[in-house]
């Protein structure tokens, strides 16, 4: 079976790198926080091409601590997709914010600009764009919106590192970005990791001090935080990977254009486009299939053996938790949780496990379409 992310062809290829790097942090007996965590975040900084970069132990605790750090208040609105995964809503939540979801386009699955501008009232405080599988969101309109309305942005990179729109990286256009090293991530760690980009020294302040129990000066706590640290380990592995960083991500983006050669012309499919003037970084390649059938493919290509999955069957304002909540009418959003199947996308991806996956979706397309 060829799954939908392996980690082990990366980690085989730097193992020697790895081994050094971990083996360094060993000698030093110290684990959180350290010179590998300071060494990660100025690289990272340097990378995204923002001021400062603070690491926390998840993307999760990076949105929150980047909400509560740019000064998101609860009661507070704060503008996001209900296309998402359910960490982007549950964070608003948790700082006791509300999110108020609004629809998505449906081919860039990303936050509608007209429908963020509508949603906007007298207790919007902040906008939440998610890049959803690695493609940037709409950042021109986005941030033009939240300047005219004086409105907080706080980008949700989790999927989307090394992605661009135009010549900036994302995590750099907003007020602050919130990343994640989940494993399967573009930048992925061997556990869980995260960290928060921001030009602006208060917020970058404010995101240190809430990493470590409120309180820059040890023993002296100035408000309630979290013990949301990276951690030496991490850091030490996600040193290794960020030089790698570009071309796994070019490897990304042939492995959709190869995808996207073969399957671009299957009737009832729709492929995720190459944004002309931004960069896409394929954290999953998603397409969408039309007029019901996305179970039955899905369902043909696991049998030839290739892995496929839904990213997300279920969009928050429909989960249990948020399913009592007003809303506006989300119908795109509605309708893409009904379409949408990821097929496998890793840059370790060998060109023989491409040629299968390509010729098992092809196999299954032509295999449904006889039995209708
Ligand atoms: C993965 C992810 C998160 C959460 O990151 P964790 O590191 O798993 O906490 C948040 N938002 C989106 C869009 C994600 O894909």
């Amino acid at each position: 079976m060829i799954p939908l992310y392996d980690p082990k062809p990366e980690i085989a290829a730097q193992r020697a790198e790895f081994d050094a790097r971990l083996a360094g942090v060993l000698d030093t007996g110290s684990f959180i926080l350290g010179p590998e965590v300071t060494e990660f975040e100025t690289a990272m900084a340097d990378f995204i091409g923002v001021e400062h970069c603070i690491g926390v132990n998840s993307g999760t605790d990076a949105l929150i601590i980047g909400l509560r750090a740019a000064g998101v208040k609860p009661g507070d609105e704060v503008i996001t997709s209900s296309f998402t995964f359910f960490a982007t809503g549950e964070a608003i939540d948790l700082i006791g914010a509300t999110p108020v979801f609004v629809d998505v386009d449906p081919f860039s699955m990303n936050l509608d600009p007209a429908m963020v501008r509508q949603a906007i009232t007298s207790k919007t405080t902040a906008i939440v764009p998610v890049h959803i599988f690695g493609r940037p969101a709409e950042m021109t309109a986005i941030t033009a919106i939240a300047d005219a309305n004086d409105l907080i942005v706080l980008e949700d990179c989790a999927q989307s590192f090394g992605a661009a729109s135009e010549a900036r990286l994302t995590g750099s256009m907003g007020h602050a970005g919130a990343f994640s090293f989940f494993p399967s991530k573009n930048l992925g760690g061997f556990g869980d990791g995260g960290a928060i980009t921001t030009d602006d020294p208060a917020i970058a302040e404010e995101a240190i001090r809430l990493r470590n129990h409120g309180s820059i000066k040890r023993y002296e706590n100035e408000v309630f935080g979290y013990n949301s640290r990276l951690d030496s380990l991490q850091a030490a592995i996600l040193n290794v990977k960020l030089p790698y960083l570009q071309s796994n991500n070019e490897r990304r983006r042939t492995i959709a254009a190869a995808y996207n050669d073969a399957f671009g012309d299957l009737p009832g499919i729709i492929v995720p486009a190459f944004p002309e003037r931004d960069r896409h970084v394929f954290g999953q390649y998603t397409m969408r299939v039309l007029d019901a059938r996305r179970e039955r493919l899905a369902e043909a290509v696991n049998q030839r053996g290739v892995s496929t999955a839904v990213y997300y069957p279920t969009p928050l304002h429909m989960l249990p938790v948020y399913r009592d909540r007003k809303h506006g009418p989300l119908t795109v959003t509605e309708q893409l949780a009904t379409e949408v199947l990821s097929v496998p996308m890793f840059p370790g991806m060998t060109d023989d496990q491409l040629e299968a996956v390509i010729e098992a979706v092809l196999e299954s397309a032509m295999a449904i379409s006889n039995n209708d």
